[in-house]
C-alpha cells in the first residue's frame, strides 16, 4: 500500500496489524443509537414486512416444487438450536468462559440451497418472477400462487434470462430457484468455485460459465452480458436491496423462534450475534433486520478471514469499498467459501455504519478445528466458512470485547446472555468433500 493511502486511513495502527495477516478485533467507534442510525437509512421495517408478505405468497409455490419443505408449508426457515456441549467445548479448547447462552442459527441447513443464499438469492429471484408474471398480467397478488409451478408459466418464463456472478452459493440459490420457475439461468463462476457446486447446478438446468479468475471478474462479465441482453435480469450481489431485504426476513422470523424458545430480549438480556462476511449482503441484512427488530439490546458483530478482511478494512479505514484488501497486501484468498471477496459492498457498508458493533478476523486454520468440534460435540456439519461465526464467542474474552461490555453497561449481565454464531452454510457439502475437510489441517 502506498504511502499516501495510510495517510488517509483511520486506525492505522489496526490496518498495519491487518496488513501484516494479523488477527484483530476492530470495535466500531461510530455505532450509534438504533434510533439515530435509522434515521439516515432509506430502508425500513415496512420494507421488510413487504419482502416477509411476498415469500409468504409465494409459499404454496415453494411447497409444491419442493417438497422438503412441506413441514414448514413453503416457508424457507433454519432451526435454532442450543449448543452446550460445543459452548462447554470452545470454554476448554479456547480457555475463556462463555457467560450466558449458545445458540447456533442453523442456515446451513435451510432448505433448497442449504446455506443462507436460500434467503436474498431466491427472494430476489421471486421478486423477480412476480414483477414479470404482474406486468405480464398473469397473476394477481390475491391469486394462489402454486399457479407459478404450472407449466403455462414455465413456458412464460423461458423467455427470460436470470445471470449471477457468484462464488459458490450465491450462485446455487438463484441458479435452483431460477430453473424451477423455467428462466433460463447463467451462473459466472469465479476459478475458487467448488466443483461440485457446478456439477449440482447443471444437474438442476442451469448454465454455469466458468472463469479463471476472481469473483470481480465472474461478476464484471456476468453483467455485461447481462446488459446486452433486454431479456436478462442480473443479480447484483453487491448492491442489490431485494437481495438484502430478503435476508432481512430473517430478524422477523427469529423474533418468533426467541417466543416459542422463551428467549427473552431487552436491557438484562442481551443479544450477541456473529456472522460471517463476505461482500456484506447476507450479514448486513441479517443485522439490519436484527437492528430494527432488536434494537440497542442486540450487538452484531461480523467475521471474515485474515487474508480476505474486505468489510473490517472498509469499515476501519473509513474508506468502505474506496478500498480493497489488496490495497493492504491481502491475497483476498481463503478457504472459505463466499468469504474470497477483496471489495465490500459501499451500499452494505453505508447501510452498517452506525449499526454494526464490531468486525473480527481469524486465520483459516481455526475455521477446520471449529467444524470438527462442532461435529464431534453437537452432530451437526457446517462449511468450513460458516464456522468463522464461533470465533465471536471465543474473542468475548478479549480485552477489545470486554471493553466494549463495559462501556455498553452490559457487564453485570452477561451471564443473561444470548450468542448466536450464524450458521451460512454446509448441509449440501457431500460426503467425500466433509471426509476431506475433517483431516484438513489437522493438527
Ligand atoms: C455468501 C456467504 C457468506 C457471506 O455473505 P455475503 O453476502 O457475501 O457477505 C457467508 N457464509 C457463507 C457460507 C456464504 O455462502
Amino acid at each position: 500500500m502506498d504511502q499516501s493511502l495510510w495517510n488517509k486511513v483511520n486506525n492505522v495502527d489496526l490496518l498495519k496489524e491487518v496488513s501484516k495477516g494479523k488477527e484483530v478485533i476492530w470495535i466500531n467507534e461510530n455505532l450509534e443509537k438504533t434510533d439515530e442510525a435509522m434515521k439516515q437509512i432509506q430502508i425500513t421495517m415496512a420494507n421488510i414486512d413487504d419482502a416477509e408478505a411476498r415469500l409468504a405468497r409465494f409459499a404454496p409455490f415453494i411447497e409444491k416444487v419442493f417438497p422438503e419443505t412441506k413441514p414448514q408449508h413453503g416457508l424457507i426457515e433454519s432451526p435454532l438450536t442450543a449448543i452446550p456441549h460445543m459452548q462447554k467445548q470452545l470454554e476448554e479448547e479456547y480457555q475463556t468462559i462463555i457467560r450466558g447462552r449458545l445458540f447456533l442459527k442453523q442456515d446451513s441447513h435451510l432448505a433448497i440451497s442449504g446455506s443462507v443464499k436460500a434467503r436474498g438469492g431466491i427472494y430476489e429471484v421471486l421478486k423477480h418472477a412476480e414483477d414479470l408474471a404482474l406486468e405480464h398480467g398473469k397473476i394477481k397478488l390475491t391469486d394462489d400462487y402454486s399457479a407459478f409451478a404450472t407449466p403455462a408459466f414455465r413456458e412464460f418464463f423461458s423467455q427470460f434470462k436470470i445471470q449471477v456472478g457468484s462464488t459458490g452459493n450465491l450462485g446455487m440459490s438463484i441458479g435452483i430457484m431460477s430453473a424451477a420457475l423455467g428462466f433460463h439461468v447463467i451462473v459466472h463462476m469465479s476459478a475458487d468455485a467448488k466443483q461440485w457446486k457446478k456439477d449440482l447446478l447443471r444437474q438442476r438446468g442451469a448454465e454455469v460459465i466458468e472463469y479463471n479468475d476472481d469473483y470481480s471478474k465472474a461478476v464484471e462479465i456476468g453483467r455485461k452480458n447481462s446488459d446486452a441482453d433486454p431479456s436478462s435480469y442480473f443479480v447484483d450481489d453487491e448492491n442489490s436491496v431485494t437481495l438484502f431485504l430478503g435476508y432481512a426476513v430473517a430478524a422477523k422470523r427469529i423474533q418468533k423462534q426467541f417466543a416459542e424458545k422463551g428467549i427473552v430480549v431487552d436491557a438484562e438480556h442481551p443479544l450477541f450475534v456473529y456472522i460471517p462476511c463476505g461482500v456484506g449482503g447476507a450479514p448486513g441484512g441479517v443485522a439490519f433486520g436484527l437492528k430494527q427488530v432488536f434494537g440497542d439490546h442486540v450487538h452484531v458483530f461480523f467475521i471474515e478471514p485474515t487474508q480476505a478482511p474486505c468489510m473490517l478494512v472498509g469499515m476501519a479505514s473509513g474508506l468502505q469499498n474506496k478500498v480493497s484488501v489488496q490495497d493492504f497486501g491481502l491475497s483476498g484468498q481463503t478457504h472459505a467459501d463466499g468469504l474470497a471477496v477483496g471489495r465490500a459492498s459501499g451500499f452494505v457498508g453505508g447501510v452498517m455504519k452506525h449499526l454494526i458493533s464490531g468486525i473480527l478476523s481469524l486465520e483459516d486454520y481455526h475455521l477446520y478445528d471449529l467444524m470438527r468440534d462442532i461435529v464431534n460435540t453437537e452432530d451437526i456439519f457446517l462449511e468450513p466458512s460458516a464456522c468463522a461465526s464461533f470465533w465471536g464467542p471465543i474473542q468475548l474474552k478479549s480485552k477489545e470485547i470486554q471493553a466494549y461490555i463495559q462501556e455498553k453497561g452490559l457487564s453485570d449481565v452477561m451471564q443473561n446472555a444470548t450468542h448466536i454464531p450464524w450458521a451460512t452454510g454446509g448441509s449440501l457439502v457431500p460426503a467425500e468433500i466433509r471426509e476431506e475437510y475433517m483431516h484438513t489441517y489437522l493438527k
